[in-house]
Order: C-alpha cells, then structure tokens, then sequence
C-alpha cells in the first residue's frame, strides 16, 4: 500500500510498503481521512529520534486520523462499515498490570502509531483494534476528528490537574498542545487561561478565544501582569506546554499557594528546581505521558461545542503532496498551528 515513509532521518518518500491487510476478529479497517501532523512526527524526521525511540528501520508516519469503517472483524459489536471514526492510536495489551490500574499509557509494551518501530497511519487505509476506535457524532468533521489525538493529551493534564470551578490558569507554550490544554481548561472548569509564549505571531490565535488572554513574553512581565490581575494571589492551574527550561521559572513567580502544576511538555534538558521553594508553597505535581481513557470525553466536548478546534487547523495538505507538508511542518513557522494531510476525501 503506498504510505508516507519515513526512511531515516529527513528522507521521506510517498511509496509502496508492505502493511496488514487482512483483520482480526477483534479489529476494524478504516479507511483513513484525515491525518494531522504531530510535532512527534516532525521530530523523526528532523532527528530520527525522540529519547529512547529511534527510527532503525522505514516506518510510516502520523498517529492523528480520522477515516470511515470499510470492514469490520466477527467480534467488532459497536461499530459497522459507513462510521465515521478517529482513532486512539496505542495498542493496548489488556493483560498489563497498568491496563488493569487504568493508566494502560504507561505500560512499555503499548504499540503508539508512528512510534518506532510501529508503523503510522498516512496512508489510505488501516487496520486497528475495534476497542481503541470511536465513532464521531454527526456534526464533527473529519478534520476536527483528527485533532481529538492532540486534545486528549490537553485532556489528561487537565483531568490530572483537578480543577475547580472559576479557578485561574496558566499555560506555558502556545503551541498545538498548549493551546489544547488551555482550552481544556476551560472547558474543565477555570474561569481565565493566560497563554504564554515568546513568538508573538503563535499568540494570534488566542483572539479565537474567549477565556484565553495571550501574553507575549518578549514585550510583558508575566508575574507581574498576573499578580496584578490577581491581587498578588497567582494562578491556581500550571501547565507547562513549551518544553523550555526557562518556562520552569514561572513556576515560582505566578502559582498561588497549593497551586497544581502539570508538566506537559517535553524538557529537552533536565531542569534544576528549587524544590525547598515549592514544597513552602505546598505545590502539588502531576506529568503526563500521553493519554488514558481521554478519547470518549474529548469527543462529547467538541460535540457539544464546548471545545472549538477548527481555528487551530490552518493548512491542509494532499495525500500526494505528504512529503511537501512535513517539509513546510518542519519550517516551524509561527502562524502554523496544525497542519492536516487529506489522505482521501471521499466518505
Ligand atoms: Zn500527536
């Protein structure tokens, strides 16, 4: 089946691979839609490596897609051919002992799409698990169906930061995750997210948003404008998004006491904390790795229209033009949010 593959790092082709064909009892085949480009992707092929992943030999890219049930597999119950589904790309192995905790993301031996060696999902169709499948109501798009993948990570960090209603956020990174991750808290329950961020083209986006307000660290002092807005009490709600160690700092200037900080993002070196500081101000810590159980609640979000990804999705691509998009994805320009390859536009 023709597939975007990637070779090594920066050699990409469009070209024939050899992908299952045939499906398990327990599994769907999809024909595939959409396919969003992760920052994960652009990583392999700029670096042909993400920490303890390496790509070794070619694999095909994208873990972000949406598509249509073709075929469904004896024991497959609650999906039928004509569904329009996203998928929840981590093949699970129920008998783990972090499956059976609830937290499946964090067993070693899940299979996550467009993670070597596990080949991706840019291509035109897919076998998966009819488990990790979900059927997208009506009035969401395919295109809004493929960004559920990148929602769901703002979902766990959110889910993991316990927010109480009216609460203050604060967001670190205006990038695809920190903007889903700031509007998941909204949707969560806090009352205002600053976003922010020292590109100021990335905070654009913000006026999309009511709740969200941007702040352009390169032309404001973030702990000062939020002790202001706050009364010198800080935000309730950290998440740090960018993955830049500079971001840590304000950690110390902006929580309030007992303020919950997520670590989202992926620090590209280890980051020193003073951590006799944060335990005065009894600040509790979550990460997140991924997602677990995210998929069901993200979707019933954006049907409801309590999440609006479609200002994030600023450029699609053809199947035929794949190669051309990553080679834009890896410009890393500012006003790029998320850019989505059309692998096949019919139903
Ligand atoms: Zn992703």
């Amino acid at each position: 089946m023709k597939a975007l593959v990637l070779e090594k790092k920066r050699v990409l082709n469009l070209r024939e691979i050899d992908l299952p064909t045939d499906i398990g009892d327990d599994d769907v085949k999809i024909k595939i839609h959409t396919v969003g480009i992760c920052g994960s992707d652009i990583h392999y092929y700029e670096h042909g490596k993400i920490g303890q992943w390496h790509v070794k030999t070619p694999i095909v890219l994208g873990h972000e897609g949406s598509g249509t049930i073709i075929e469904v597999g004896k024991n497959e119950k609650k999906l039928k051919v004509g569904d329009k589904v996203c998928v929840e790309p981590q093949i699970v192995n129920k008998k783990s002992k972090e499956y059976k905790l609830g937290m499946y993301n964090y067993d070693q031996e899940v299979k996550f799409w467009a993670t070597p060696p596990i080949h991706g999902c840019i291509t035109p169709e897919v076998i998966f698990p009819g488990d990790m499948v979900f059927k997208l109501p009506e009035n969401i798009s395919y295109a809004e169906g493929a960004m559920v993948e990148p929602l769901a990570v703002g979902m766990q960090g959110v889910t993991k930061a316990k927010i109480k209603p009216g609460q203050i956020g604060l967001v670190m990174g205006c990038g695809p995750i920190g903007l889903v991750t700031a509007l998941a808290a909204l949707a969560g329950g806090c009352a205002q997210v600053y976003i922010a961020d020292i590109l100021s083209d990335k905070l654009k986006i913000c006026h999309h948003y009511s709740g969200l307000i941007p702040v352009d660290l390169t032309k404001e002092d973030l702990s000062s404008k939020i002790m202001k807005d706050t009364n010198g009490w800080g935000i309730d709600r950290f998440f740090e998004c960018s993955g830049a160690t500079k971001a840590y700092e304000a950690i110390f200037s902006c929580c309030s006491p007992g303020a919950h900080v997520v670590i989202i993002g992926m620090n590209a070196i280890p980051v020193p904390m003073d951590w006799s500081i944060l335990c005065a101000k009894g600040l509790e810590f979550q990460t997140v790795h991924r997602y677990s159980h995210q998929y069901e609640p993200s979707i019933k979000l954006l049907e409801m229209g309590k999440i609006n990804v479609k200002p994030m999705i600023t450029h699609t691509f053809d199947f035929k033009d794949s190669v051309e998009a990553f080679e834009r994805a890896a410009e890393h320009r500012p006003t790029d949010v998320k850019l989505q390859i059309l692998v096949n536009d019919e139903k």
